[in-house]
């Protein structure tokens, strides 16, 4: 681990209700994706950390779990009103932290609180079932209850958003938490925490443990952590889950994604490209939902045409200038690793119709990268196949869409796959036929809100019950059952 500049700031971990430094020397320097800027320094705290956030955890839940779910939600109701009233601040923070365009970040934080909006309706959330006379004198009631300390693991492209599909539903229900956020853009879950604080949550309810993979792990084995959510890329959602399944621990994890839009025949191309370009470049391509492979159903050309043209007016920089799209990646290392998956697209026979490299040079700072967009591009490829996160784009030709929902069938991930067409058979067809969990019909990012789950399918999701609605609601519950005799 790097310690490089000592005087930056060092941030801290939070447990019990106090900020304090980790156990842990080692810390990493948390740059700013657009300058280069050191912000702060992150520690990467050890499994003694994590005990100590777990005890805290365990302590808070005895009181919180009988703490009356209606007062529960009144806490949720103060957030809801603090994380508003900071909108904008919080909004500048993750463009700050993860670089992307500050129009992105502002509705990031509006899909944030968004979760704590549903997470307020804990009490008509938490309701049982009740059933009278199932026998003769008899009635069966079913109510719910928390299950204890939840630890959460989150990614580094949603730094607002992925926590809170987590802790204000997890805490609503009546649960304590511990919070990972990625190393790579700690700094938002500190605010997050503070502001939680103020808006009256008893100490050791929330407690923030900012590392790594021995966070991860600590919290994986802890024997008083009951649950695991999990947000990130697939190898490691897929080892969260075998660990801590086999632990016997409840666990959701979702995973990396490659979404497919199909773009008919018929689809109006100025409005195709418009939802395209912004799924695909949006957040540098930095989203589990962004589009990452368009079939083109058909001849085609006007619309790979109308793409390429409209890929050229993007403008490229930081996020908190205006007008800007595309924002950089969020490490150069990451950069490095599209850069090799550019040359393999090359080198597996696709056309580069728009080469991003070249807009590379016009940045002395920062992670940039331009539009690159591969013509095609085969089901076969590893370009096709893998999740490259960045803003890179693979066009693949088929004659029909049975043809092109094959391509979505043959993908090992399932996350999201759009249309765009007004027919309404292929619509239907789409449908009923798409293999992924959350599907667009002439919408660009199909990602579901709060009240509804983030259904991914196949290796984009681990698990069972889905982060948010009411698979939130039971993933952070367990149901018993009363059978009551009345006639003794
Ligand atoms: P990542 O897997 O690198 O990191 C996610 C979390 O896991 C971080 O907190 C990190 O510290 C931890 N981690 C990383 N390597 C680990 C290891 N070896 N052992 C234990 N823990 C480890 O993911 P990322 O790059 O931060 O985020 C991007 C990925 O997240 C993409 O694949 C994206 O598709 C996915 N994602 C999915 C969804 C979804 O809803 N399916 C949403 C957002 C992001």
């Amino acid at each position: 681990m790097s310690v490089i500049k000592q005087d930056t700031e060092l941030l801290k971990n939070y447990i019990n209700g106090e900020w304090v430094e980790a156990e842990s020397t080692d810390a990493l320097e948390v740059p700013n994706p657009a300058t280069g800027e050191v912000l702060v320094r992150v520690p990467i705290s050890s499994k003694e950390d994590v005990d100590k956030a777990v005890i805290a955890a365990r302590e808070a839940f005895q009181s919180w779990k009988k703490t009356p779910v209606p007062k529960r939600a009144r806490i949720l109701y103060k957030y809801h009103h603090l994380l508003s009233e900071n909108h904008e601040k919080l909004a500048k923070l993750v463009v700050q932290e993860n670089g992307k365009a500050y129009k992105e970040a502002y509705g990031e934080v509006q899909r944030g609180i968004e979760c704590v909006e549903f997470a307020a309706g804990a009490p008509t959330l938490m309701m049982g079932e009740t059933l009278t006379n199932i026998a003769e004198d008899i009635d069966s009631e079913m109510f719910r209850y928390p299950l204890g300390v939840v630890g959460g693991i989150t990614p580094f492209n949603f730094p607002m958003m992925v926590p809170l599909w987590m802790f204000p539903l997890a805490i609503a229900c009546g649960n304590t938490f511990v919070l990972k956020p990625s190393e790579r853009t700690p700094i938002l879950a500190n605010e997050l925490a503070r502001l939680f604080a103020e808006a009256g949550a008893p100490k050791g309810v929330l407690n923030i443990v900012h590392g790594a993979h021995d966070v991860v792990n600590g919290l994986i084995e802890h024997e008083d952590v009951k649950a695991i959510s999990f947000v990130g890329s697939q190898p490691v959602a897929k080892y969260v889950y075998e660990r801590a399944a086999a632990r016997g621990k409840r666990v959701q994890a979702l995973s990396g994604a490659k979404n497919h839009h199909i773009v008919m025949p018929d689809a109006d191309v100025d409005k195709a490209v418009s939802h395209i370009l912004s799924s695909a470049f949006g957040s540098a391509g930095q989203r589990c939902m962004a589009c990452s492979a368009v079939v083109v159903v058909g001849e085609g050309d006007e619309f790979v045409q109308a793409l390429k043209q409209r890929a050229d007016e993007l403008i490229i920089g930081n996020g908190l200038d205006d007008e800007v799209l595309l924002t950089p990646v969020i490490r150069a290392s990451h950069r490095e690793k599209v850069l090799s998956y550019i040359e393999k697209g090359l080198a597996e026979g696709a056309t580069l119709v728009r080469d991003g490299r070249k807009e590379m040079d016009e940045f002395e700072k920062g992670n940039f990268l331009g539009a690159t967009i591969f013509d095609h591009v085969t089901p076969e490829m590893t370009i096709a196949k893998d999740e490259i996160f960045a803003p890179v784009l693979s066009l693949l030709r088929a004659k029909d869409l049975d043809e092109g929902l094959q391509y979505i069938r043959k993908s090992r991930y399932g996350n999201g796959a759009t249309i765009y067409t007004n027919n309404a058979k292929a619509i239907r067809q789409f449908r009923e036929e798409a293999d992924a969990g959350m599907l667009g019909i002439n919408v660009g990012v199909p990602a579901t809100m709060a009240f509804f789950p983030f259904s991914g399918w196949k290796d984009s999701f681990y698990g069972d019950l889905h982060v948010n609605g009411k698979d939130g609601v039971n993933f952070y519950t367990r149901k018993k059952m009363i059978t009551s005799r009345f006639d003794i």
